[in-house]
């Protein structure tokens, strides 16, 4: 069956309004009548999300101290429950998302043995959009057991298929959230940005409405991702959220010559040179995507009002190729060109169908290639803690 063209896509996402989706009394309860082709490449082959998400596990090892101390004073705050339920949304396919359950699970058992408490039992709740390969996620399961044979507590896996923007547990019911690389992936992607010439997302030279458009969308999807884990969350729970972001706060257009939708939009505009693609169809495809900085994260998380921020913290987004050789250029623009095809082929295939996609990477790793040496990146990882402030509702 071949996945639905995006335009369709959004026709369904907009089939509710946003008032349709509001109870009377105000809370939000978003179905899951969402459907999108926006999922990372699945299984465990050479171009699969699960090969290549290393840079994704970097960025959970240098959030791993703001998880561990969100970690331990959930469990003091909370005073030892016997019982915590922890999510991961947008846990993706692949062993990722254990590396992330392993840490959370190791410091309550080293805590707990430290206090003399006895451990929790512990559900862990794994979601992502339906489309995504939980198979392959929960392959690894076996390691994750393997690794945690000396923790004192049980805990329990399970799949949560649905999207993050709409109700996935019932109230009151979550103690700790874990988000790593899901939120900057927009509900929906855009409509009316067709002066945003031969871009699949925002540049240096982009109109300003195009800027407007994707902060609306971002305030929106994370004002109601907010709202409706403020809804899920006992009093005092704990989430601990990592975003793709930008450091810079003055021009909201700027993003680096090297900004990967910045690449992926030249290897597109190279196959429009060479006659492969119509450049009517370049410009009717948009990345549904936003780098927020520390300061629009902020924002919203004190105009939504139910999160009290703990840490927030930047750091830098590392490829992992600055000033290298020629050789380890051209395999970095590989690996690069790895990473980015396996979170973004669906979309591509979606829209330009599959016969562009071998060609298009192969474009898109030279043009990495040519910015190897450059510096003075504002691609950032962007870490936010949050504590749920306590809520006196009647049940
Ligand atoms: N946390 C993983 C995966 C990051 S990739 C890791 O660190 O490796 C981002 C994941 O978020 C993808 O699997 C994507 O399908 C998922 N995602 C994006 N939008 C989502 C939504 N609205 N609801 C649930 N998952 C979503």
């Amino acid at each position: 069956m071949s996945p639905p063209s995006i335009n369709k896509v959004n026709e369904r996402c907009n089939d509710k309004s946003e008032n349709e989706n509001e109870r009377n009394n105000g809370d939000v309860i978003i179905q899951n009548s969402f459907a999108s082709p926006l999922c990372m490449s699945g299984g465990d082959g050479d171009n699969s999300y699960s090969t290549n998400s290393l840079l994704q596990r970097r960025v959970l090892s240098k959030a791993k101290p703001v998880l561990i101390k969100n970690t331990k004073e959930l469990m003091i705050n909370l005073n030892f429950p016997r019982y915590i339920k922890v999510a991961d949304l947008g846990c993706s396919s692949g062993q990722n998302t254990f590396l992330a359950m392993s840490e959370i699970i190791n410091t309550i058992n080293v805590l707990c043995q430290e206090r003399n408490q006895d451990p929790p039992e512990i559900d862990c709740c794994l979601n992502d959009l339906p489309n995504n390969d939980f198979n392959t996620t929960f392959k690894f399961i076996q390691f994750f057991n393997e690794k945690n044979t000396t923790s004192k507590e049980l805990y329990f896996v399970s799949g949560v298929p649905g999207s993050f923007y709409s109700r996935l547990f019932p109230r009151r019911s979550l103690h700790f959230v874990h988000s790593s690389y899901g939120l900057h992936w927009l509900s929906k992607v855009l409509e009316g940005l067709e002066e945003n010439k031969m871009s699949v997302y925002i540049k240096n030279s982009s109109p300003l409405s195009t800027y407007k458009a994707y902060l609306n969308q971002f305030q929106r999807d994370f004002m109601t991702f907010l709202k409706l884990r403020a809804e899920e969350m006992v009093s005092n729970g704990c989430m601990v959220l990592t975003f793709i972001g930008r450091s810079t706060i003055d021009n909201p257009l700027h993003r680096d010559c090297c900004h990967f939708w910045t690449l992926l939009s030249k290897a597109l505009s190279d196959l429009v040179v060479e006659g492969l693609v119509s450049a009517s169809k370049v410009n009717s495809f948009y990345i549904p995507f936003y780098d927020p900085n520390e300061k629009e994260v902020k924002e919203m998380v004190e105009k939504e009002g139910s999160f009290e921020i703990k840490d927030l913290e930047t750091h830098g987004y590392d490829l992992g190729h600055c000033n290298q050789d020629e050789t380890k250029r051209s395999k970095s623009g590989k690996n690069e060109a790895n990473y980015i095809r396996a979170v973004s082929e669906p979309l591509l295939v979606a829209h330009f169908g599959d016969a562009i996609i071998n060609i298009l990477f192969n474009k898109f790793a030279h043009h990495v290639s040519q910015h190897a040496s450059c510096k003075n990146k504002t691609t950032v990882s962007i870490v936010v803690s949050l504590t749920r402030k306590k809520t006196f509702l009647m049940s």
